[in-house]
């Protein structure tokens, strides 16, 4: 370290010694580049100088993903609700049907799982956060914790009981373990009582997290 530098370190030092301890704030800009980020840095170098991407490219990709929220995929279970035709298309395939409704969810396949009352259904990424974002937006942390990804394998109804979620002993439960190439969404039962509700209202009845699995959807009054 130069003299130069030594001095500086001082300064920046001196600077927070005024009295008062601060917070650790974790600055990931002085962290070593982690390995997925130097591949994904080459990768992006890599395709910009064969003209494949154009500058800004990636980070408007980004942007664009990152303005999903959950209201789209709670559009295309209230739509299920309603139209029994549509809900069967959604079985087929999810990328086709939510593209009827206007929605951009991505290449990767979706594949819808209805719950039953003989049958509940829970989201996973065992290896990672695999996600269906074109529907639901950003995953949330619980989802992505060494807890959540580990436990509710081995103990699911354990696990939604801690988001208040009781299954029922007659009623399965089981868990799907989502990859890069395949991801899910859980299409949860229609709540009772709620017959006389317009669409755009059984929209607001699904939950990110009933589309997980890890709850189930509540009438109005629930
Ligand atoms: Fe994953």
């Amino acid at each position: 370290m130069s003299h130069e530098d030594s001095h500086k370190d001082h300064a920046e030092e001196h600077k927070h010694s005024h009295g008062h301890p601060h917070p650790q704030q974790p600055d990931s800009e002085d962290e070593p580049y982690s390995h997925e980020q130097v591949m994904a840095t080459a990768l992006e170098e890599l395709l910009s100088d064969k003209g494949l991407i154009a500058a800004g490219d990636m980070s408007s990709a980004l942007d664009y993903w990152a303005s999903k929220t959950p209201a789209d995929g709670a559009r295309l279970v209230a739509r299920c609700w309603t139209d029994p035709a549509f809900a069967k298309r959604v079985g087929e395939n999810v990328n086709t049907a939510a593209a009827e409704l206007d929605m951009d969810i991505g290449t990767t396949p979706v594949v819808a799982i209805t719950n039953t009352p003989d049958l509940h259904n829970v989201l996973v990424c065992t290896l990672c956060s695999c996600y269906p974002i074109g529907l639901l937006g950003e995953s949330p942390g619980w989802y992505k914790s060494r807890a959540y990804r580990s436990r509710v394998v081995s103990e699911p109804r354990v696990v939604l009981a801690e988001f208040g979620t009781h299954i029922s002993d007659e009623t399965e439960v089981r868990v799907h373990d989502s990859t890069a190439d395949l991801r899910y969404i859980v299409i949860p039962m229609r709540p009772e009582s709620t017959e006389d509700l317009r669409e755009e209202e059984l929209a607001e009845l699904v939950t990110r997290d009933c589309m997980i699995g890890t709850t189930v959807a509540e009438g109005p009054e629930q």
